[in-house]
Order: C-alpha cells, then sequence, then structure tokens
C-alpha cells in the first residue's frame, strides 16, 4: 500500500516540475512515508528520522516531510520532540503536496495536514511508474470493519471505492507502457462497491482488460469472501491462483474479541471451497499471536486451523498494542516471552506447511512469468507461479516478461528449482 501511495506522491510532485534524486545529499526535500499498523514499523520511522537529522545539520536548507499513517496518529509528538521535521501529511491530504512544499519554501513554518476525508481516492492523478513487472493499482481506500486490534480505520479513515472507469483507465496506461501484471491494492477489497459494481464485477471487467497478463489482489477479508467470486477467478485464465486469506485467529472467542465477524468453521468452510473452485491454488495468511486474553487453548486452535489449511505460506505477527484501539484496554494482556514463544511454534509449523506444499509441486508443469535474475547464478531466471511461488531456473534463451511453462524438480525451504518444459 505505501509503495503504491509513494508512486502516487511521486506522480503529484513530478507533475508540478519536482525530480527523484537517487543520492539523498542532493535532495532540496526528503519524504518518508510510513506506516503504523506495529509498534516495530514506526521504530524503524523514528531511526531514519535521525538520519534526515543528521543530513539535515549538514544542509539545514533541506526540507523533511513526514507522510502517511504515522503523521496522521503522531503529530503532536513529532512536532514537539522532533522540530527538524517541517511538514507533516496524513494519508488523505498528498493532493495538497506541492502546494505545501511552495508555502513551506516561503515562509519558515511548519505545516501539518492530517484531516481525512471522506472522498479523496486520488482520482484523475497518475502514479509515476517506471517501467517494470507489476503495478499496483489502489481501488479502494480507508476501513469501515474496526477490527480491535487494528490501528488503520483511525489513520486511514473510512472506507471509499475509486470509479471502475477511473481504475481501468489507470491499468490501460500501465498496460500500455509495458506492465505484465496488475495487483489490486485496498484494506478490503470485497468490500469494494461503486454505484452498484462490487468487487466480483469489478475484477470482471479488468480481466477482459486486452493485453492483461496478471492479475492478483490483496486483502480480501474473510467475511466478505462469496462463491461467486471464487468462480470468478476461476474462469478468467489472467486472474492468478492465488488468494491472501488472513486469518488472524483460529479461536472463536479471540475472533469475537478481535471483531473479526467471521467464525472459524466460516474460515474453514471458505478454506475448503477456495481448493475446490480454484484447482492449484496458493493461499497465504496472516496470523496475529498474543491478542490479549489469548490462551494455550486459543492458540492451539490456530495452530489446529493451519494443521488444517496447510497455508502456503503466512505473515505472522506478534501482537503489538496500538492508540486508538479498542484492545489496547483490554484486559489480560500477554506477555512478551510468552507471545515470542507462541510466534516461534507457529513460524516452525508454518516452514513445515510451505514445504509440503512446495513438495506438492514437484513434476507439475507451472507457467512462471520471468521476472528477474536469480541471486545464484546469472544463467539462472526467477520467476513466479500463478501462485505466487518464486522459482529458479535456467534462461534458456528466454526473457524478462515471458510466461513460460517450467517442471518443477525441487523444493527446499521456501525456493523450488525447475526446468523450462519444451
Ligand atoms: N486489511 C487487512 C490487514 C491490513 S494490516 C486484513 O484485514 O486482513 C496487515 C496485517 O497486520 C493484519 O492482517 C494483521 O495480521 C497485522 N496487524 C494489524 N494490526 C496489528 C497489531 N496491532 N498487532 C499485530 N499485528 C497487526
Ligand atoms: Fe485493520 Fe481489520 Fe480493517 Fe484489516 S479489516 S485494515 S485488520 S480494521
Amino acid at each position: 500500500m505505501n509503495i503504491a501511495d509513494s508512486e502516487l506522491i511521486d506522480g503529484i510532485l513530478q507533475k508540478e516540475g519536482y525530480n527523484l534524486t537517487t543520492n539523498i545529499e542532493d535532495a532540496g526535500a526528503i519524504f518518508i512515508n510510513t506506516c503504523a499498523v506495529r509498534d516495530h514499523a514506526e521504530a524503524k520511522v523514528h531511526s531514519r528520522l535521525g538520519l534526515f537529522n543528521k543530513i539535515k545539520k549538514n544542509n539545514p536548507k533541506v526540507i523533511i516531510g513526514m507522510l502517511g499513517c504515522m503523521a496522521q496518529n503522531l503529530k503532536d509528538e513529532i512536532l514537539a520532540n522532533k522540530p527538524y521535521v517541517d511538514i507533516v501529511l496524513g494519508p488523505d491530504s498528498y493532493r495538497n503536496l506541492p502546494k505545501i512544499l511552495n508555502k513551506r519554501i516561503l515562509e519558515q513554518k511548519h505545516i501539518v495536514d492530517t484531516e481525512l476525508s471522506r472522498y479523496e481516492v486520488y482520482d484523475g492523478l497518475f502514479p509515476s511508474r517506471k517501467e517494470g513487472i507489476n503495478a499496483w493499482v489502489s481501488i479502494m481506500r480507508g476501513c469501515d470493519k474496526f477490527c480491535t486490534f487494528c490501528i488503520v480505520p483511525f489513520t486511514r479513515g473510512r472506507e471509499r471505492s475509486r470509479s471502475p472507469e477511473s481504475i481501468i483507465k489507470e491499468i490501460r496506461k500501465a498496460i500500455a507502457i509495458g506492465f505484465v501484471e496488475i495487483t489490486l491494492l485496498g484494506q478490503n477489497v470485497n468490500s469494494y462497491e461503486y454505484n452498484n459494481v462490487d468487487f466480483t464485477n469489478l475484477l470482471e471487467q479488468i480481466a477482459n482488460i486486452e493485453g492483461l497478463r496478471r492479475l492478483r489482489y490483496t486483502s480480501p477479508h474473510p467475511s466478505d469472501i462469496n462463491e461467486k467470486l471464487l468462480k470468478v477467478m476461476a474462469v478468467h485464465k489472467n486472474i492468478c491462483n492465488s488468494i491472501h486469506f488472513p486469518l488472524q485467529s483460529g479461536s472463536d472467542q479471540i475472533l469475537i474479541r478481535m471483531n473479526r465477524t467471521y467464525t472459524k468453521e466460516h474460515f474453514l468452510f471458505y478454506a475448503k471451497k477456495i481448493r475446490e473452485i480454484i484447482p492449484a491454488v496458493g493461499i497465504s495468511t496472516d496470523i496475529i499471536v498474543g491478542f490479549p486474553s489469548e490462551t494455550e487453548t486459543d492458540f492451539n486452535d490456530t495452530l489446529e486451523v493451519m494443521d488444517s489449511v496447510k497455508f502456503d505460506s503466512a505473515y505472522t505477527f506478534k501482537y503489538s498494542p496500538r492508540p486508538y484501539t479498542k484492545a489496547i484496554e483490554y484486559d489480560g494482556q500477554i506477555s512478551e516471552e510468552v507471545k515470542q514463544k507462541r510466534l516461534e511454534r507457529l513460524i516452525s509449523l508454518q516452514k513445515e506447511h510451505s514445504l509440503l506444499r512446495n513438495r506438492e509441486m514437484i513434476g507439475k508443469i507451472m507457467n512462471v512469468l520471468v521476472e528477474k535474475e536469480s541471486k545464484r547464478s546469472n544463467a539462472f531466471w526467477s520467476g513466479r507461479t500463478d501462485s505466487n511461488k518464486w522459482v529458479t531456473f535456467k534462461k534458456d534463451g528466454t526473457k524478462v516478461k515471458d510466461i513460460i511453462p517450467v517442471r518443477i524438480t525441487s523444493a527446499q525451504g521456501v525456493t523450488l528449482k525447475g526446468q523450462i518444459e519444451r
């Protein structure tokens, strides 16, 4: 999401005649686009800001801007403790950036704009994209789900969808400059709704765009998943057999306290449906351990769901208490030691499952999109399967952006090796 927003900001600034520099010491202005979803993400930003402060000591004219979710969340603290930050802009204020930058050049005052909008979807503004493989396309912004652990509804505001026309126009443009794959982005892509066009309708319209070879999206919410969506995915060859299906917890009690609005049974039912309707699908997930009041039994429920679904991959997190959220006030906060132990158990189980899923692929032929040279050797490519797994294989005269059949020959850890099938 932040990569996509940074491209948008770059696009807005380039339109006004500004250019990117690759050397931070040469910059007239430095912006950091921030994430507030976990404490760890914020810590990284604080350390980067320290570096920018040093640069500013050598070059007091440089303008420093903090953008995005942390700006929204921590504006007062930043203004009080980091006076070298000149501009603080929330995620709905990027349109104003050129004006604000001009103002800051003329006046030596701090500028803060963190107002959230019910409407801003950045229609009519094109992200700046270098030629590449995958283009991120935002289809909706904000979130109305209010999971009790999550800061996103507070930092990104209310849910709103972009018009299909504007999305399709952006995708056509990306294809015209050589992008092969489009990934649709939103906090809850399947809550998408614009004048009776729902997410499934939108996905179908996009899949029919001429020249679009691969289409992905992230993230769907398990409450809003339905068979209609899965069937559309199965019918259209260019919609990838890959789905991010965020579990968060396998315990019904914890799911209620998280306000996730689905049960373990619902999740398991759809995980099964996904594999039934979309053969050879890759399923990834997000899981949080150590949510307040999570007992060993609750945690075991999560392991049980993992055992039953056998996800292809998982992003795993220790619960991080966030300001404004309900869960920060819940009783039964879990100690760091317990969180760490549970996380380690979860990671090791996931490793087994990833390996198992990857081994199932040995001997099968997968369509792989050639993306980049393998780190291992310049005679090999790395590319992704439709199901979103990296494979390395000998180049054999193929080139970047080709989609070629590759027979999987081995699976070690998370890396697959293969051979082009002639
Ligand atoms: N809208 C997406 C998630 C966006 S945040 C969804 O509902 O799936 C990405 C992930 O960060 C979440 O899925 C969750 O696993 C994790 N996350 C969010 N808030 C967190 C917190 N307070 N502590 C730990 N992990 C968190
Ligand atoms: Fe956060 Fe829940 Fe919204 Fe995802 S659905 S962004 S986890 S509040």
